[in-house]
């Protein structure tokens, strides 16, 4: 199967080519209510992420006015900048992706969650960098639960020990696991990635954990990843269109 013909087969129908934001905001509100509700679940044990990074602010504006709040950014500075641009809005930001030492203080300061946390150093450094006046920063453990080699996350091996190192910093309150499946041949694959994440989420809670987040799901698995007990999908391209 080439990567063009995947591609289409992935996003084909989900992400019609300049609809308004608010009308594909609303297209994916209905995936995630018919998906959690096939699953037995309501769709408001589902939060919806959109992802917004590469989009310029005045997208995240019609989100906004269409009800969406909670924003997700893969690139640190990209994403604080565009809340300066913002500030007039009542945003809640999540750092989506990797993070480096250097820009773990602009995380501290500016993020609301973290779901792509995977390192104890980066953890220590982010804990002891969050101002006092601001909340604890919320985070999820990014989770490698595939063995994807070139991606960042905790081995499942290791996922315990951070966990338990996590959950003892201050300044930080630890809400969950984070995972983003390798681009899989058929939906069936996927899908055993997203149920062996939501069993190393139950074995967390089992010890005490007392974790509420399972992030996973994007534009192309939401259906599947709700239908494995995903409480937050993260949305990019069915909500502002293709980003290249
Ligand atoms: C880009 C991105 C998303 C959104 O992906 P889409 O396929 O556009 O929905 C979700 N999560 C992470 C970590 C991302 O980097």
């Amino acid at each position: 199967m080439s990567l063009n013909f995947r591609c289409a087969q992935r996003f084909g129908n989900l992400v019609p080519m300049n609809t308004p934001v608010s009308e594909n905001l609303q297209r994916v509100r209905q995936q995630i209510e018919l998906a959690a509700v096939s699953a037995g679940r309501v769709a408001e044990a589902v939060k919806l992420l959109a992802v917004s990074k590469t989009m310029p602010a005045q997208a995240v504006r019609e989100a906004y006015a269409a009800g969406q709040i909670a924003f997700g950014e893969n690139y640190i500075q990209e994403g604080v900048d565009k809340m300066a641009e913002l500030a007039d809005l009542p945003l809640e930001w999540h750092c989506i992706g990797p993070i480096q030492s250097n820009k773990t203080k602009l995380v501290a300061e500016n993020f609301a969650w973290v779901h792509s946390l995977d390192r104890l150093k980066i953890a220590e450094r982010l804990s002891a960098q969050r101002p006092a006046h601001l909340p604890p920063l919320q985070v999820c453990l990014q989770v490698n639960v595939d063995g994807g080699a070139n991606k960042s996350g905790v081995s499942p091996h290791d996922l315990l020990a951070l966990a338990q190192a996590v959950a003892k910093l201050p300044q930080m309150k630890l809400r969950g696991l984070m995972t983003i499946p390798e681009p899989a041949e058929n939906e069936a694959a996927t899908r055993a990635v997203h149920h062996q994440a939501k069993e190393l989420f139950d074995s967390l809670n089992a010890v005490g954990l007392n974790l509420d987040t399972l992030s996973m799901g994007m534009t192309a698995d939401l259906g599947v990843a709700i239908a494995e007990g995903s409480t937050c999908v993260r949305v990019g391209t069915a909500i502002f269109g293709s980003r290249h």
